[in-house]
């Protein structure tokens, strides 16, 4: 690592409870030019194997990576660059969406106006229009805001929620898709949903579970461990970090994503090098590598209100 390298971390108390006593999961694997590469690494699709060093908070048992990158380091690696891989699976993502939101809307109390937060390229804010939401959203990446407005003709704010400056209850539904994970400040975040939520509103957060059944098999090698995700809840941080913020949870239930087969087999590669490869092609030439199919590897939505 070069002699600056250590001037881009820092040291972060436990995001749940605040607490500064740590024992070490998983030790950092420091590969040389990590850091010069902030851009390549922290993008929607970013699939960089976790490198950084992940801990238990001794006080409540929340995992989260530390020291990380440092916050605006993180923003900047966000709002730069393209992500053309991640935006050729808009069509599966816009369906997965368009299902999740008829059950989401059973417990709504009014299909009125929506924020997504971190919306990507716009495909869960499409599918909301579709279904006759009124749309808000915002995306740090400059790049898939105008991306999101060309394919969607959607208004993307560039930024984070703290760009948006949102009135005080204004929103029936607010909207995170694996996006908490990414936030250098999950607490903060959820504070200002709270706030910009109409009384009753409601509040969907999806993420990556570290104490679901597949993660704890997968151990190691659990596909969503990347250096992208600086925090990892399972279901007893998530409540209790809900809870503080405001919330009470309604529902938590698995999360099935429908994504292309060749695009799934892709991911896969990084883990498993030969037979995802072989695969790939065999689909290919039996014209089945566009086919939607679910997966399921830990992803949970909670619905609160
Ligand atoms: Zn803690």
């Amino acid at each position: 690592m070069s002699a600056g390298a250590n001037d881009c971390f820092e040291a972060v108390p436990c995001g749940v409870c605040g607490a500064d006593d740590f024992s070490i999961v998983y030790p950092a694997d420091n590969k040389a030019g990590r850091v010069e590469n902030v851009a390549e690494t922290f993008r929607s699709s970013g699939d960089e194997k976790l490198t950084d060093q992940l801990v238990r908070c001794r006080v409540c048992g929340f995992q989260y990576l530390n020291p990380r990158l440092k916050a605006s380091l993180v923003l900047e690696g966000y709002s730069a660059g393209e992500d053309a891989t991640f935006v050729s699976q808009a069509v599966s993502r816009e369906e997965t969406f368009f299902d999740a939101l008829a059950a989401i809307e059973s417990m709504a109390p009014a299909k009125g106006r929506v924020l997504d937060v971190g919306t990507a390229g716009g495909s869960f804010l499409a599918a909301a229009r579709r279904r006759g939401w009124e749309t808000a959203g915002c995306e740090p990446n400059r790049w898939l805001c105008e991306w999101a407005g060309k394919s969607y003709g959607l208004q993307v704010t560039p930024g984070t929620i703290f760009d948006m400056s949102l009135a005080e209850a204004s929103f029936d539904l607010v909207t995170l898709w694996d996006v908490l994970e990414h936030t250098p400040d999950p607490r903060k975040v959820l504070t200002e949903c709270r706030r910009v939520l109409k009384p009753g509103g409601l509040l969907v957060v999806n993420y990556p579970d570290i104490g679901s059944a597949v993660a704890r098999m997968m151990g190691r090698r659990w596909v969503f461990l990347l250096s992208v995700h600086l925090y990892y809840f399972d279901q007893k941080a998530m409540a209790r970090i809900l809870n503080e913020t405001g919330f009470t949870v309604l529902q938590s239930r698995p999360h099935w994503q429908k994504l292309e087969l060749d695009y799934i087999l892709f991911r896969m590669q990084a883990y498993i090098p030969v037979v995802p490869a072989f695969f790939r092609k065999v689909f290919a030439a039996v014209g089945l590598k566009n086919l939607n199919v679910p997966y399921w590897m830990g992803q949970t939505l909670v619905i609160a209100k």
